[in-house]
Parts: C-alpha cells; sequence; structure tokens
C-alpha cells in the first residue's frame, strides 16, 4: 500500500533544537539503526518503525556501515525504505552514517585512514542508494593514524559532495578539541559529537559535554537507556522478545545483576512521581543537558517510539530530584 506521511507531522515546532553553532535543526529524539533493521529481522517491522517514526516529526535516522546482521544490511534495508515509500520526502531527512570499526578483511578495511574512510563512504552510498549522505561520521579514535589524514579524508567527503557535514564519534575532550580545530581549518566544521550517555554511563560529564558546548559542537548520545535497562523491560525477567534475549552480544543477561535491577526499581518509583515512565525519564534526563542536541534511541517496537517521545513533556528536574537520582545511580 502507498505510503502517505501524516500531515500532522511537523506541528510541534518545539521537537527541533538547533545543532551546535550550525544552521541544522534536529529532533530532540533521532531513530537508530544499529538494531532491529538487519536481514533477519521482520522487513514490516522495519518499514514500520521507520513511517512511524517520520510521521511523528522524526527526521534524524542514524547508521553506520557495519550495523545489521550481515553487516551492511541495515544501510541496505533503510535505502529499499527510502527509494519505496520515501522518494518524495529526501529532503525532509537527515541521514547519517559512519566508519571506523571494522568492516572487511585486510589492512583498508578499519580504523581511519583516508583508503578507508572514502572506500566505506562510497560502499555506503551504494547500499543506501543515495548520492549523499547527510553526516559522515569517523566512528572511533584511531591511535595509530595521523588524525590530520583522518580529518583530512572527512572534509574530502564534504567537498566531493558526498557528505554535507561530518562529525565524530567515541572521541575524548582532547581528541575532540584536536579535530575540531583541523575541522574549522578546513572549512568543515565539526557538527556533532556521538557519545555514549545515559544515566548509568556518565563519562560524557567529565569534560566532553564542556568541550562540545565551547567548540560550538552539538552532541548526539547513543544508547541513552542503556541498550533498554533503563526502561520497565527487564524487571519481570527477560522478556523472550528483549535485545538481552534475542541478541546478547552487547546487552548481556549477566549485565542485570540484582543490584542493578533494585535501581532500576528505585529509578522508575521516582520516574512515577514525574508522571512519566522510566523510559521517559531516563531520556529527559540527558535531554536536560545544555551541551545535548538530541538523543538518539533504539527501537523494536512503534510503541516504543511512541513511549520515548513522551518524554519531552516533562523535561525539567529540581536540584533536589538530580541529587536523589545521584544518590540512586551510587547505590
Ligand atoms: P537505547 O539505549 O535507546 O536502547 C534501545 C533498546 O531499548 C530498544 O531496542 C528496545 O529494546 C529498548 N527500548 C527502547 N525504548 C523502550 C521503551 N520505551 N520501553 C521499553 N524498552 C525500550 O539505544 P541503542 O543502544 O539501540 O542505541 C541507539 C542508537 O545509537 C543505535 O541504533 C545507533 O544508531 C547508535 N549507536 C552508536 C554507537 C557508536 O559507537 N557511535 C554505538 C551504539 C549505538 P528491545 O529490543 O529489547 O525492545
Amino acid at each position: 500500500m502507498s505510503y502517505q506521511p501524516a500531515p500532522s507531522r511537523y506541528a510541534d515546532s518545539s521537537l527541533y533544537r538547533r545543532c551546535g553553532r550550525s544552521g541544522l535543526l534536529l529532533p530532540k529524539l533521532s531513530l537508530g539503526l544499529w538494531h532491529n533493521f538487519g536481514d533477519s529481522d521482520p522487513a514490516d517491522n522495519r518499514r514500520a518503525l521507520i513511517l512511524h517514526a517520520f510521521d511523528r516529526g522524526i527526521t534524524h535516522f542514524d547508521l553506520a556501515n557495519n550495523y545489521g546482521l550481515p553487516p551492511g544490511s541495515a544501510e541496505t534495508n533503510f535505502g529499499h525504505i527510502i527509494r519505496t515509500d520515501l522518494p518524495a520526502h529526501r529532503d525532509e531527512m537527515i541521514i547519517s552514517t559512519k566508519a571506523g570499526y571494522t568492516m572487511w578483511d585486510g589492512p583498508y578495511g578499519d580504523y581511519g585512514s583516508r583508503k578507508y574512510l572514502l572506500a566505506s563512504l562510497d560502499h555506503s552510498l551504494r547500499r543506501l542508494g543515495l548520492d549523499y549522505v547527510d553526516i559522515f561520521y569517523h566512528h572511533r579514535p584511531d591511535p595509530a593514524t595521523p588524525i590530520e589524514e583522518t580529518m583530512g579524508a572527512l572534509a574530502h567527503a564534504v567537498r566531493s559532495g558526498k557528505a554535507l557535514y561530518v562529525a565524530l564519534s567515541n572521541y575524548n575532550p582532547e581528541q575532540t578539541a584536536a579535530a575540531a580545530k583541523l575541522l574549522r581549518e578546513l572549512g568543515t566544521p565539526c557538527l556533532i559529537h556521538q557519545p555514549k550517555y545515559s544515566m548509568f554511563v556518565r563519562t560524557p560529564e567529565q569534560g566532553l559535554l564542556e568541550t562540545l558546548a565551547r567548540e560550538g559542537i552539538g552532541c548526539i548520545p547513543f544508547s541513552p537507556l542503556a541498550q533498554g535497562l533503563l526502561t520497565e523491560r527487564y524487571l519481570d525477567g527477560l522478556p523472550a522478545d528483549s535485545r538481552a534475549a534475542r541478541d546478547p552480544r552487547f546487552l548481556k543477561p549477566e549485565h542485570l545483576t540484582e543490584q542493578k535491577l533494585t535501581q532500576i526499581r528505585r529509578l522508575a518509583d521516582h520516574a512515577k512521581t514525574r508522571g512519566q515512565s522510566l523510559a521517559q525519564m531516563a531520556l529527559a534526563w540527558v535531554l536536560r543537558h545544555e551541551a545535548v542536541t538530541t538523543v538518539l534511541i533504539g527501537a523494536s517496537k512503534t510503541s516504543q517510539i511512541d513511549d520515548n517521545l513522551g518524554a519531552l513533556q516533562n523535561q525539567t528536574f529540581t536540584a533536589a530530584e538530580l541529587a536523589h537520582l545521584d544518590q540512586i545511580l551510587a547505590s
């Protein structure tokens, strides 16, 4: 059946935030395709997730060369949805991809050389069936390649018209500042940084968020729900359709310790006092930081996207609340 996007999708202009000191607005919630978009995931659910997100005003979709099983399949499957359902709406979408982790055999399919990055971007564009991506990331720092070479490759991607903006992921504050300086000098400023940040992983608070604010770079934290731990999903055991049960390569059942579950229960109790689900509170908590532009969620069901958008109904925390949450997180 041919898809018509919801006419109401842009009704709430407060959904969009400016990305650093750029001209680009991003939705406060973005959808990542790391899980649930590979060849073994049901095609009708993949399509439903993308179209539902788009109908709800989510304009930003995040990929990487290696997403999906087999690696690359998330880009191929997303490209199919764009061609089938969204060809008239490409200019309403911000599509990102990345290179930096192992993608193919031999010395040129990993890390940060110019050779790897530019070849990988060409492969991504072919899988996606696109002429350009909006954002091209270096996925992780490479200790062995001169940072000038990696940043030069990112800038080349923009100059060749294959990417509109460049970005960094998993760089620490010092690496970020050095890369940002080079990218500015090359005339292709860093648009956004993608760090892991959630109530359970607070590393970006040790200098990264400050660096991003100072440099005028946006921030899109990944795994803001700690892959589903910061929800009520695991409170009554391990649901068969959950990430920890279906694909325990990343979120392992042994992460669900009694101490973690007690923390999660206490956080969920506090969320109730705010009129929120735990997922909603966890997302609002990440968005509370003014350096954060958007939170990058994953979803296996369209109802999760709706639940998560509900986070935007209550984004404020009192100092007493934040202190109470810190105390739970330290317990
Ligand atoms: P999240 O922390 O948002 O976890 C998503 C998972 O949480 C879902 O798949 C679902 O799990 C569960 N979930 C989501 N919403 C709800 C809800 N309302 N109620 C109950 N459960 C919920 O993010 P991800 O770990 O998926 O990462 C998001 C994106 O970040 C990735 O797709 C990718 O784009 C990016 N990323 C980037 C990395 C990098 O190095 N730059 C590394 C990792 C991710 P279930 O399947 O069990 O339903």
